[in-house]
């Protein structure tokens, strides 16, 4: 049985699932081989409203997702659909709508009405880069790239990296640490334009073995100016906002997605290749069903409690989506080459990008941190679902 959403969430799915089948599956190959973004998608997206799902309504957005709490479960009906047919341009669109409902929820109106003007004008993206080499030994709050006031500003010095959308990025979100304060504390958004002066975009830095697509590159970050205007909030909110716990669903519609696509293959390949009678096959396809469903159920549900601002239910729930997502994903990749054999992986075939990508992506997370929060919460200790992405 279909888990009914309503109309509204419905349509969304269903425009999604066109672009994914019509658009994105069509050019999944050519950018994996190219290392190149799906420019294709993401224009799709905009043509029928998708891409300004997050943006603010006052501009003509639908100013959903999960930093507002309205409607969270949109935007992440398109990731998953997205993912069905290629994990990296789910993550495009997933970088891009985060960043889209934190700006609409905490940027100033003016700030808006620039940030946001090249989305409305030509469908330009966003990106958000907290990366940095070595971040993670340090703790996600404690960068080395600085801010250092400067007349009516600051001027940034720095290496950044996993910038994803950074190469086609209208307006970057770029954190920093002010010099002499405490990490958390000196913790700075700041917003640049992609044509800064100071500011360059190395996507050649980005080749990895897969999410190939979802461009993420190293960026310098060099004497650059950034005026006040261009500031989000001030130092330290984005530690205090605890916003970094509203993120971990979208990492669970993307992997939930990825399951179902390894699902959608192997149910496609099997009786074309006349192996579909095989009573192995039967048993992994069906296990394979329950649990993307039962991960479906997780994520959505997950959605709900955040929708109904029970902030607390939602984290641990949201971890354990996640964990559940990424783990199916991961378990799946295995089970479907066991019963699809050798030839499915031949580069005609998608599942090889495929089982590349869930590989990358699930890297993202540290998924015994995950699990360990979710004890933590079990066992009636304080735990922290902003500590890990
Ligand atoms: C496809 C993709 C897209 C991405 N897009 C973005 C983006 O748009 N913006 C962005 O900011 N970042 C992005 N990232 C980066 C991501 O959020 C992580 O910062 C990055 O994957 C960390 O990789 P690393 O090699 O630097 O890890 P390392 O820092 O080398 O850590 C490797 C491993 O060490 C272990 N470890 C060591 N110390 C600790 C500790 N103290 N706590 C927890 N674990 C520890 C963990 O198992 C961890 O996975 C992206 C990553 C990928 C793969």
């Amino acid at each position: 049985m279909q888990i009914d959403l309503g109309p509204r969430l419905d349509a969304i799915k269903g425009k999604a699932r066109e672009v994914a089948t019509g658009v994105t599956a069509k050019h999944a190959a050519q950018h994996d081989r190219d290392y190149s973004m799906p420019v294709e998608t993401l224009s799709a997206l905009k043509d029928i409203g998708l891409l300004t799902i997050s943006a603010p309504k006052r501009l003509g957005g639908d100013e959903t997702g999960m930093v507002n709490l309205e409607e969270p479960l949109g935007f992440l009906l398109v990731v998953e659909e997205l993912a069905r047919a290629d994990m990296s341009a789910a993550h495009c669109f997933q970088v891009h709508a985060h960043t889209s409902q934190l700006l609409s929820a905490h940027a100033s109106k003016e700030q808006q009405d620039r940030w946001f003007a090249p989305l409305f004008d030509h469908g330009g993206i966003l990106s958000w880069t907290g990366g940095e080499p070595g971040r993670t030994a340090r703790g996600q709050y404690n960068m080395v790239s600085e801010a250092t006031p400067r007349n009516n500003g600051f001027v940034l010095n720095g290496i950044k990296q996993y910038g994803t959308n950074a190469s086609e990025g209208a307006w970057n979100v770029v954190t920093v640490s002010l010099p002499d304060m405490a990490p958390a504390e000196g913790f700075l958004m700041v917003l640049i334009p992609k044509d800064a002066k100071g500011f360059t975009v190395d996507a050649e830095w980005w080749r990895p073995t897969g999410m190939r697509a979802c461009v993420s590159p190293k960026l310098i970050l060099q004497d650059l100016f950034v005026p006040h205007e261009d500031i989000l909030q001030g130092p330290g909110f984005y530690p205090k906002s605890k916003l970094g716990a509203r993120w971990h669903l979208g990492f669970s519609a993307s992997h939930l997605g990825a399951a179902q696509g390894l699902l959608d293959f192997a149910i496609d390949y099997l009786p074309k290749r006349g192996t579909a009678g095989n009573p192995h096959s039967q048993r992994a396809i069906g296990e394979m069903k329950m649990r993307v469903a039962a991960a479906r159920n997780m994520v959505y549900h997950a959605a709900a409690l955040w929708q109904a601002k029970r902030i607390k239910e939602a984290e641990e729930y949201s971890l354990m989506a996640k964990l559940y997502s990424i783990s199916t994903a991961e378990w799946m990749i295995n089970e479907t080459i066991r019963i699809v054999g050798s030839t499915a992986l031949l580069e005609t075939f998608p599942l090889n990008r495929m089982m590349r990508d869930i590989h990358v992506h699930s890297t993202h997370a540290n998924l015994h941190n995950t699990a360990q929060s979710i004890g933590k919460s079990a066992l009636g200790m304080n735990f922290d679902s902003t500590e890990q992405q």
